[in-house]
């Protein structure tokens, strides 16, 4: 096993015999065929496109499984051995239909992800073969190759991050080709051996620019379905009935339970990022829709517990049940983990089922109280442009001197203490934009006014982080600057998986400078990626609040 996928990677180079999210070498090993299998398909999706075929359910598929791979989204070995038997036939399917149409199948050198054929479809088997195709430790790379292989890494990692995007925006409906395109040249591009360091960078900079249309997608069904976010306040405290928590990101699940719930006597919680959904006028309209309760991902172990009631994880951020509260734990979508209740999925145009968790709620008792209070969300892109004649005045009089953007995600690790250091150590005539659960460390801190305008804008998840560029790109534009980077702005990116990964690249894809990246810089930036990004975009780590304040201001 070698895993660097995400910041919690042991001692910040690799995961080696276990996961600190959980995933063990099984699985690690089938996350590593799978990969390479669905390699072998986006190499003939590539030629199908390149010939004006495509095939819509292997593109959606496609995209499903790059998103089964984030870090905490499933860790059940079964649904990977079925996710690297479906890859394999589907591409075999598709290379029958090219050699139907008169495609040249030999013009190009069809590499062994592209050939590989399993005896049986079988754990063992598969386990086995993983471990032969797996990303290679650093040690046994030469200095070039550690370069090369890092990008052609970093770029996988960006794909999973875009495949999440495009299966959230989907499953809401929404399909458009050239997106999925787009996503089958990544995968596929990482089979190229010719490519040098520049060419790979270029490329994972593209996945960046595609991941702000992949966004914009998002939100346009995300508005269209379920209207305009608003700011809106959300309590942080508990009723004395019993609830059901949902956590992640699937607005369309939460939209089914709300639906089946409501006048049943269960309140509705949500947790994690999901939180967000409080901005939205369609979920705000159930009266049984009533708080946020916990915090970020990371601390679900303690808090499901005490919540007592059933708990419905809908996307990324699946931690290991814990006893005590496995009975009530239930995933769905592409979340999974071994011998846990998982939500049939939605067919055709009907709901989901959710009457078993509803039924489960109502022999509960009510949440442990864990905090109270308010916090405001809903801050989405129609909310801050409302904001523009506020904040570019405020910029221009000197009561804004710097808009600080601090979105990304959460974790365990106490370096992250930093997040709420920094918020707190702001002097007062700073903004700041967020959007991703790195919130919760500085959320439900007191932050007051600049003009009117709250010093905290909470945008929604991470990937509303489209509504914080798209924000600022109308900002610059409406006081007549030429990029970004002449805005007073600085970039903090709190980094955990593969969105954030994403985050950045298309921060780096639009020029930005002095984009800061923490708590730790990622393990696959190999000596080589790091040089290039210092030398050309000054991409840095972190260091402490007071000295990255003063840096900020300074516009470093
Ligand atoms: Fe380790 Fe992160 Fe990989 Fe999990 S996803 S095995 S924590 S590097």
């Amino acid at each position: 096993m070698f895993c660097y996928h995400c910041q919690e990677a042991k001692k910040n180079i690799a995961c080696d015999t276990a996961g600190i999210c959980g995933k063990k070498a099984d699985v690690s090993s089938l996350h590593d065929l799978l990969t390479y299998a669905l390699k072998g398909l986006s190499f003939y999706a590539v030629q199908a496109a390149q010939s004006d075929i495509t095939d819509i359910n292997i593109d959606k598929f496609t995209a499903r499984a790059l998103y089964s791979m984030v870090t905490n989204v499933n860790f059940d070995p079964a649904v990977f051995v079925q996710l690297i038997s479906e890859a394999v036939q589907r591409r075999e399917h598709l290379k029958r239909i090219l050699l139907e149409s008169g495609v040249d199948l030999n013009k190009e050198e069809v590499p062994e992800e592209a050939q590989w054929i399993y005896d049986q479809i079988e754990l063992a088997a598969f386990v086995k073969k993983g471990e032969t195709v797996g990303v290679k430790p650093n040690e046994e790379l030469s200095a070039d190759e550690l370069d090369l292989h890092a990008a052609r890494e970093m770029l996988i990692y960006a794909a999973k991050g875009l495949g999440s995007i495009l299966e959230h925006a989907q499953v809401l409906g929404v399909f458009e080709l050239e997106h999925y395109v787009f996503m089958h040249e990544s995968v596929a591009y990482t089979l190229r051996k010719d490519p040098g360091l520049d060419d790979i960078l270029a490329m994972n900079f593209k996945c960046g620019e595609q991941s702000i249309l992949a966004m914009a997608l998002l939100e346009r069904i995300n508005i269209e379905k379920f209207g305009q976010p608003t700011a809106t306040k959300v309590h942080l405290d508990t009723w004395d009935t019993p609830g059901i928590l949902v956590s992640g990101h699937d607005f369309h699940d939460l939209q089914d339970l709300l639906e089946q719930s409501a006048g049943s006597g269960v309140d509705i919680y949500t947790h994690g990022e999901m939180i967000a959904a409080h901005g939205y006028p369609a979920f705000n309209k159930y009266f049984n829709l009533v708080a946020n309760y916990g915090g970020a991902w990371q601390d679900q172990k303690t808090q499901f517990g005490k919540f007592q009631g059933p708990v419905l994880v809908t996307s990324n951020s699946l931690q290991q049940p814990k006893k005590g509260y496995t009975e009530k734990a239930y995933t769905s979508g592409m979340v999974g983990w071994p011998n846990v209740a998982h939500i049939e999925k939605r067919r055709a145009d009907k709901a989901k089922d959710f009457s078993r968790i509803i039924e489960q709620a109502l022999q509960c008792e009510p949440p442990l109280p864990l905090t109270e209070g308010t916090v405001t969300v809903g801050y989405g892109r129609q909310a801050l442009i409302a904001l523009t004649e506020a904040i570019s005045q405020s910029i221009k009089s000197g009561g804004i001197k710097r808009i600080i953007v601090l979105v990304g995600c959460d974790g365990r690790h106490k370096e992250r203490r930093y997040y709420t250091g920094l918020v707190e150590a702001l002097p007062e005539d700073t903004l700041i934009l967020t959007a991703g659960d790195t919130k919760y460390r500085f959320h439900q801190l007191d932050l007051g006014e600049i003009n009117g305008v709250p010093r905290l804008l909470d945008a929604g998840q991470t990937q509303d982080f489209y509504a914080i560029i798209a924000f600022l790109t109308h900002l610059q534009k409406s006081m007549q600057l030429e990029h970004l980077n002449q805005l007073p702005v600085s970039f903090n990116i709190a980094w955990y998986e593969q969105h954030t990964i994403l985050m950045m690249l298309s921060l780096l894809a639009l020029g930005v400078k002095n984009l800061r990246i923490g708590p730790t810089l990622p393990p696959f930036f190999s000596p080589g990626i790091l040089q290039k990004l210092t030398d050309e975009l000054a991409v840095k780590g972190i260091d402490t609040p007071e000295n990255d304040i003063a840096a900020m201001l300074a516009g470093e």
